[in-house]
């Protein structure tokens, strides 16, 4: 396995499973299950004692490797010289494991679904642009930008949702952008997440060959999972190009007043994305939008930025829920830690943080207290 020479450096210290300032448990599966072996050290200790041949895989033993939502929290805290290569780490082992056949039934469907259908609900794939039928956005023509959307935001109701109100703010502030409907293919940052390096590859060479062809040279990605494949990942595959997060085409837009915005009183919290924040370092552009508009008051969770909670939804987990419900399931946590802030909206700017979320909020039963809504839906709402 890929970094098997340095897997035995960790020496379970447990730092990485906590915030910077080393107050709270930050991993989402630790905290979930509260054993070691679902913490980072835990499983790198796990991992090494398989490949050793000191335990055997078992279906406990794929649980905790995949409930793993690459968050990323573990390489901002690890200790040690090898931190920047953790989540990697813990990617190669389910890569191992992908090879061997040895994987969760749930992870394998996801996988199968996306080979077989291009996307993880089953839907066809001329149905993947039906989301901007009765908008006027067009189709991608050599515009200035591609409008690339994922999976989630192609098919998923409330990801639909949040792709037309940034397709409409980008109409309205005039922005010269088409999208692939029918053509796009899954981004395969998910795939890549899950373990499976050989049909990661190949959807991302087929996109790097459709952008390609069309001459496509600065893509606005909706999802920050697509913003990470396309500017972590495809850049090595031979895809480079101008990839933005739409949150940092709206920001210059407002500040120089292309889009001027009315009041919107409220008290609003921002949770960042894993893939935007940690992974990609964004983490201003989306805070200087909210307080850009007149009437809100933006405050913060204890665990924001570096430090902030994952909601549980990334590494497959949006799609496998391998991580599961319950009380000290990390979308409950997080709106939990929202909730404390006295804000009344939860913003994200993530179609699976707004699901997750918004999943919990109705389990924990705060529907009048607080409501998530996407960045694009807050401007959306301060420019009628
Ligand atoms: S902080 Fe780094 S060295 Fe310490 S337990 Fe975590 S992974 Fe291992
Ligand atoms: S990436 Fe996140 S969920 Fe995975 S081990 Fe690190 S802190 Fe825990």
């Amino acid at each position: 396995m890929k970094y098997e020479e340095i897997i035995h450096r960790c020496f379970r210290c447990g730092y990485c499973k906590l915030t910077g300032d080393y107050v709270d448990f930050n991993c989402p599966s630790y905290r979930k299950f509260r054993f070691e072996t679902y913490a980072p050290g835990g499983r790198m200790w796990l991992i090494r004692a398989w490949l050793n041949d000191e335990i055997q895989n078992s279906e406990r033993f794929q649980e905790i490797l995949f409930s793993c939502a690459t968050c990323a929290n573990c390489v901002e805290n690890c200790v040690f010289t090898f931190s920047d290569d953790l989540v990697n780490i813990f990617i190669a082992a389910r890569e191992e494991m992908v090879n061997k056949g040895v994987i969760p039934s749930v992870v394998r469907d996801y996988l199968k679904n996306i080979y077989v259908h291009g996307n993880p609900y089953k839907e066809p794939a001329n149905e993947r642009g039906t989301w901007a039928d009765g908008t006027s956005i067009e189709t991608y023509d050599g515009q200035e930008y591609l409008f690339y959307i994922g999976c989630v935001g192609s098919y998923d109701e409330r990801g639909q949702k949040i792709a037309r109100a940034v397709g409409n703010l980008l109409m309205k502030a005039g922005v010269s952008f088409g999208i692939l409907g029918s053509r796009e293919g899954c981004d395969g940052n998910e795939v890549r997440a899950l373990g499976e390096a050989g049909l990661f590859q190949l959807l991302a060479e087929q996109n790097i060959a459709l952008f390609k062809e069309l001459r496509a040279k600065e893509i606005i990605t909706l999802d920050p999972h697509a913003f990470n494949a396309l500017r972590q990942d495809y850049p090595g595959l031979g895809g480079e190009f101008e990839v933005y997060h739409y949150t940092q085409i709206l920001a210059p837009l407002i500040q120089s007043q292309m889009m001027p915005l009315k009041e919107y009183r409220a008290r609003i919290t921002y949770h960042d994305p894993c893939y935007l924040g940690r992974h990609n370092g964004v983490y201003e552009v989306p805070r200087k939008i909210l307080s850009s508009i007149p009437g809100v008051e933006l405050v913060e969770m204890d665990q924001n930025r570096e430090n902030a909670f994952c909601c549980g939804g990334g590494g497959g987990n949006f799609f496998t829920d391998i991580l599961g419900g319950g009380e000290d399931s990390p979308n409950r946590i997080r709106v939990r830690q929202a909730l404390d802030t006295g804000a009344s909206v939860l913003a994200v700017s993530c179609p699976q943080c707004a699901k997750m979320l918004e999943d919990a909020i109705k389990v924990e039963e705060m529907e009048h207290r607080l409501e998530v809504m996407d960045i694009a839906e807050i401007v959306t709402r301060a420019l009628s």
